[in-house]
């Protein structure tokens, strides 16, 4: 074992790092503020202090075999969008299988991480953590790997909603949200339409039906109770937007994972060469086509591709059975009704919940070390700090992918332990500027300005962006010449993480292996009743073919037109019986 390294929580992302600091012969002590691993993904009855927290119910929205890490498949048998309980199953199993958690001390939470005196020499930093027991202890560590999400601090902008003070029913962040049952038959009122708000609003319309009892209302003011009484249906939940949303669904073209059907290296082409305006009229299309969003007042102003993906199978249902109202913001609160901005109110709004999102900081760092202002870091390729004198502190894990975020937490893990370790290094710091620069720019004339679109990735790009640091970036063309079959899956299949353990360092033998089998795993949780044929999906669908065909003939043409073959210029004599002009 080799130098010493801070790994600051034990989620999903500190996890991957324990593991890439093994496998560089790197010595991790990892610090985690509470008694268990999974970090965001194991679920509490009560949301802890400074801890993420989820709702019972959570269940992912990327597909197993899109989420996993590249070297650890996740059990053929388990369910391809898995509930948070199965999530952390398989971080159990992963822990488990590399012999992670006796390098993690647990109830032990990281108050301050300071540069040392000699840092411009050694790289070092004091690390003062302290036990639950109170006791303080001060160490010195090679590097740092900063695990502790983005999903913490719940963003409340009460300030936007001007009478919320004299509200006089319940309101909450979902972060405070558990189960519905609690719910019954109350009047409630989602804010914000990202997953959180979709998913909530979704579930509390499930138990919102039943009727209540004027007896369950004691606690609230006469005017409201009164009103309870002389209404029939008076149970509902409303969703507020100020912009609107797409929605995506999990469930795609003939029943398979949506992501493991567009998530394509294929599709990446042609995000790369299609125009963006294209694209989205492309994807616009097609998800109107399973409802109008502007039928069910979900339409934004902005493109498809503008917004982090909202993806919920179940919203447009309680939408067309009325049980979830979409409504624009809110204008104001009075005690027991709201006025929306198109001048609608509802009365007698029991309970509201804030799916506003979150924001992120990092309180055991100097300012100096990483500043965080309007939820925006300057971080180069979203991980190292560009201005240290030595590269020794990576952030891991603080991106929102349009994908999952544990096998790109696990390649930036891989890329950082490797630079902790000396085997590769960073470019200067004006070039790092420059590239931050060049995806602050990309990110802001992408998406629509929202506090939570500040450290957006897509998930291939990015991640051949890593692996190209790391030099484990899959090289296509030879693999095509040398392994067609495999190619082709790499080529018009999903970007499975196995794809970056095909080559370079930690390749893991099994990766191919992985790729050609990985259909089979999709369907395994589905073979409950067996029938004769197991079906794959058709590699693309066919506007994507069309797309695509066309894009590698214009392609081939221009390649051609610039270096044509030996036989184009010089013909043999058959070929030019047949085409006179060719040479
Ligand atoms: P989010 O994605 O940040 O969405 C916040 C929502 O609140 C947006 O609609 C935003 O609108 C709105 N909002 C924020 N400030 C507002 C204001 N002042 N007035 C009105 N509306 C406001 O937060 P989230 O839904 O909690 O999701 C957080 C992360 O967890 C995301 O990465 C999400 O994908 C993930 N998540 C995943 C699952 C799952 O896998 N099943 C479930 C829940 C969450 P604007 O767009 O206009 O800013």
């Amino acid at each position: 074992m080799g130098r010493r390294i801070a790994v600051i929580g034990a989620g999903a992302t500190g996890l991957t790092c324990i593991k890439s600091c093994l496998d560089e012969r790197l010595e991790p002590v990892c610090f985690e503020r509470s008694k268990d691993i999974g970090g965001l993904w194991r679920f509490k009855e009560e949301a802890e202090a400074e801890r993420a927290s989820i709702y019972h119910s959570v269940i992912i929205n990327t597909s197993k075999e899109m989420m996993c890490y590249s070297d650890f498949p996740i059990p053929d048998h388990f369910p391809n969008y898995m509930h948070n309980s199965r999530i952390l199953e398989y971080f159990r199993m992963y822990a488990q299988h590399f012999d992670l958690t006796r390098h993690v001390r647990f109830q032990t939470a990281v108050r301050s991480v300071k540069k040392r005196p000699d840092f411009s020499r050694s790289g070092q930093w004091e690390v003062v953590s302290v036990s639950s027991a109170g006791q303080e202890q001060s160490e010195t560590f090679d590097g740092v790997m900063v695990c502790t999400g983005h999903h913490t601090h719940p963003h409340m902008p009460l300030h936007d909603f001007p009478g919320i003070e004299k509200f006089g029913g319940q309101y909450f962040h979902s972060r405070d949200y558990k189960s519905p049952q609690e719910f019954q038959g109350k009047r409630v009122l989602v804010i914000g339409i990202g997953n959180s708000g979709g998913d909530i609003a979704v579930e509390m319309s499930g138990v919102a039906e039943q009727k209540s009892e004027p007896n369950d209302r004691t606690q609230l003011s006469n005017e409201r109770s009164e009103s309870v009484s002389q209404d029939l249906n008076p149970l509902q939940v409303f969703l507020s937007t100020r912009r609107g949303s797409w929605v995506l669904n999990r469930v795609s073209d003939n029943g398979f994972p949506v992501d493991m059907m567009y998530g394509t290296r294929v599709m990446a082409l042609l995000w790369k060469y299609l125009p963006f305006s294209l694209l989205n009229w492309i994807g616009e299309r097609k998800i109107n086509t399973r409802f109008d969003h502007s039928l069910y007042g979900l339409q934004p102003e902005h493109r498809l591709f503008s917004q982090h993906p909202m993806v919920n199978d179940d919203l447009p249902n309680r939408i067309l059975s009325g049980r979830v109202q979409v409504k624009p913001n809110v204008s104001e609160f009075r005690s027991a009704s709201v006025v929306f901005q198109d001048g609608s109110v509802e009365d007698r709004i029991d309970v509201v919940v804030f799916a506003t999102g979150y924001t992120f900081s990092f309180p055991f760092l100097d300012d100096s070390v990483l500043a965080v202002a309007d939820n925006q870091v300057s971080l180069y390729k979203y991980v190292f700090p560009p201005a240290l004198e030595r590269p020794t502190l990576a952030v891991i894990g603080l991106i929102q992918p349009l994908g999952a975020i544990m096998p790109i937490s696990e390649l930036q893990a891989r890329w950082a332990t490797r630079v902790f370790a000396e085997l590769q290094k960073l470019p200067l710091e004006k070039t790092m500027l420059k590239d931050i620069e060049n995806k602050k720019k990309a990110m802001a004339k992408r998406y629509v300005l929202s506090q939570r679109h500040t450290i957006q990735v897509d998930y291939i790009p990015y991640m051949d962006e890593l692996a190209a640091q790391l030099g484990v970036r899959p090289r296509l063309g030879w693999l095509l010449l040398r392994d067609m079959r495999l190619g082709l899956q790499l080529l018009l299949g999903p970007c499975t993480p196995y794809q970056y353990r095909l080559c370079g360092p930690g390749q893991w033998a099994g990766a191919r292996r992985a790729i050609l089998t990985q259909w089979d795993r999709v369907a395994k949780p589905l073979r409950t009743r067996v029938l004769p044929e197991t079906p794959r999906p058709s590699t693309m669908p066919v506007l994507l073919k069309l797309s695509a065909a066309c894009l590698l003939c214009t392609a081939a043409s221009l390649y051609i037109h610039r270096y044509p073959p030996l036989f184009i210029q010089n013909p043999p004599p058959f070929i030019q019986r047949f085409v006179p002009n060719l040479g």
